[in-house]
C-alpha cells in the first residue's frame, strides 16, 4: 500500500472532497481519509440550498466568500457532468424569503434594501405579489423578498460528484479509516496515523466538520461544536412549488426533482446524535402547512438529522495553521458548506499547492481570530 501521498485530507464530507478535487486537478497527489462512508454526516443531510443572500444579511467577507461560491456553481457543475457524469441538479429558480408577521416585514424590508445596494435583482414583494409567483403561499402571509440569485442542488450528489471528480485526477480515498493523530517534528507536519497504518504527506489538511477540533494542536481558544439539524421531506405531483421559501429564522421548504420537497430544520447546539424526535416531526410539517396549505395532502417520505459544524463565532476556519507548518483547515462552515464547498475547495488548494498564502480571505478567517479580538 502506498504511503505517501502529496496532500493527506482527512474527513471526506463535502468540503474534504471539493478540496481533494481542486488538488489534484492542480496535479498533486492526494489521499482523503474518512472514518465511515464519504459524505455520511453534514454533506448528505444538508437541504442543499446555495442561500448566500438568504443565509447572510451582514456585508463582510462571510457575504463576499458566499457569494463568489455561488457564482461558481454553474461551471463547477458542469465540469463535474463532465468528468463524472453526476448532474447535481442545481436549480437556479431563485428563493422567497417570506414574512409571516408585519414585524417580520418590516425587517425583511429593511434587509432587501440592504442587497438591493448592490444587487439589483432582489426586490421586496407585497403579499400578492408573492402569491401570484407561488400560487399555494397561504392567504396570511405579510410578503416577501425575492431574491433570484439563490439556488439550490443535491448535496448528496454533490459530494459524490467531488469524489468522483477526485478520483477521475487520481486521488485516493481511503473509507472505514479513522485518523487518530498527527505526526509532526519540529512544528512541521509530516504525516497522520490511522487505523490503515501510518501516511506520509507534505500536507495535511483538517476537514473535519463537527470534529474539527479534535486533531488540532494548541487549539484551545477555540470551539467547534454540533448543531443537529432534523428534516422531513415530502412528495407530491401536484407541483406544489417552484422557488425555495425561507424563513428569517432559518426555516425552509426547498422543492427538488420528482415531486420532492425537503422541510426544515431543528437547531439543537451540542447534540452529536442523529436520532429525529416525533415533536421536530410534528412541529417542521405544522409550519410547513401553515405556509404552504397544500402540502397537507402530499405523501410523507422520511426524516432524518445531521450535525451543522459550527464555531465560536459562526465563520469558518480557513487556512494555514499559525504554527505548525504544512498543516491547514477548512471546518466550522455551519448552515453554509454546501454553498462554500466550491470556493473552499478553490482557495484552499490555491493556498495549500501553490503557496498563495496571502490570499485574501484567510485574513478574515484564520486560525487566531477570536483570540486576537478581530471577530
Ligand atoms: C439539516 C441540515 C441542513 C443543512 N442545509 C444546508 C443547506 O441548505 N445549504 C448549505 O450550504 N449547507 C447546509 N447545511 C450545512 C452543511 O451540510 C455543512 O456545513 C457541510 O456539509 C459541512 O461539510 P464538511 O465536509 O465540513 O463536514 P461533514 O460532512 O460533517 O464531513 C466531515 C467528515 O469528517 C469525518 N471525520 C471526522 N473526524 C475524522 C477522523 N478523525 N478521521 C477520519 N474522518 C473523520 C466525518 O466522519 C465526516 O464524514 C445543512 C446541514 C444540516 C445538518
Amino acid at each position: 500500500m502506498k504511503a505517501h501521498y502529496d496532500m493527506l485530507i482527512v474527513g471526506g464530507g463535502v468540503i474534504g472532497l471539493s478540496i481533494a478535487y481542486q488538488l489534484s486537478k492542480l496535479g498533486s497527489s492526494v489521499a482523503v481519509f474518512e472514518r465511515n462512508r464519504l459524505g455520511c454526516e453534514a454533506s448528505s443531510a444538508a437541504a442543499g440550498i446555495l442561500g448566500a443572500q438568504a443565509e447572510i444579511d451582514e456585508e463582510g467577507p462571510l457575504l463576499d466568500l458566499a457569494i463568489q461560491s455561488r457564482s461558481m456553481f454553474p461551471s463547477i457543475v458542469e465540469e463535474l457532468k463532465e468528468k463524472t457524469n453526476i448532474d447535481v441538479e442545481l436549480i437556479k429558480e431563485g428563493l422567497l424569503k417570506v414574512a409571516t408577521t408585519e414585524e417580520e416585514a418590516q425587517v425583511l424590508q429593511r434587509k432587501a434594501s440592504c442587497h438591493q445596494r448592490w444587487d439589483e435583482n432582489v426586490k421586496w414583494l407585497e403579499a400578492k405579489e408573492a402569491q401570484a409567483i407561488e400560487k399555494g403561499l397561504a392567504d396570511n402571509i405579510h410578503g416577501a423578498i425575492s431574491i433570484p440569485g439563490d439556488g439550490q442542488l443535491a448535496p448528496e450528489k454533490l459530494t459524490q460528484a467531488f469524489a468522483q471528480g477526485a478520483l477521475y485526477h487520481h486521488t485516493k480515498i481511503y473509507e472505514y479509516c479513522n485518523v487518530y493523530s498527527l505526526i509532526t517534528e519540529k512544528n512541521k507536519v509530516k504525516g497522520i496515523h490511522t487505523s490503515s497504518g501510518t501516511f506520509y504527506g507534505g500536507a495535511v489538511i483538517l476537514t473535519t466538520g463537527s470534529w474539527g477540533k479534535e486533531l488540532l494542536p494548541n487549539a484551545d481558544h477555540l470551539e467547534v461544536f454540533p448543531v443537529k439539524g432534523e428534516c422531513v421531506s415530502v412528495r407530491s405531483d401536484k407541483n406544489l412549488l417552484k422557488k425555495t421559501i425561507f424563513l428569517d429564522e432559518g426555516f425552509y421548504l426547498v422543492p427538488k426533482a420528482g415531486g420532492r420537497i425537503v422541510i426544515g430544520a431543528t437547531k439543537i447546539s451540542h447534540d452529536y446524535t442523529k436520532t429525529v424526535s416525533a415533536k421536530a416531526i410534528q412541529a417542521l410539517l405544522e409550519k410547513a402547512t401553515r405556509l404552504l396549505p397544500s402540502l397537507s395532502e402530499a405523501e410523507f417520505e422520511k426524516a432524518w438529522a445531521g450535525l451543522r459544524p459550527q464555531t465560536n463565532d459562526g465563520w469558518p476556519y480557513l487556512g494555514p495553521h499559525p504554527t505548525v507548518e504544512g498543516l491547514h483547515m477548512a471546518f466550522g462552515h455551519y448552515r453554509n458548506g454546501i454553498l462554500l464547498s466550491a470556493v473552499t475547495g478553490k482557495i484552499i488548494a490555491e493556498a495549500v499547492c501553490e503557496s498563495k498564502q496571502n490570499h485574501s480571505f484567510f485574513d478574515s478567517f484564520h486560525f487566531m481570530r477570536t483570540m486576537e479580538g478581530i471577530r
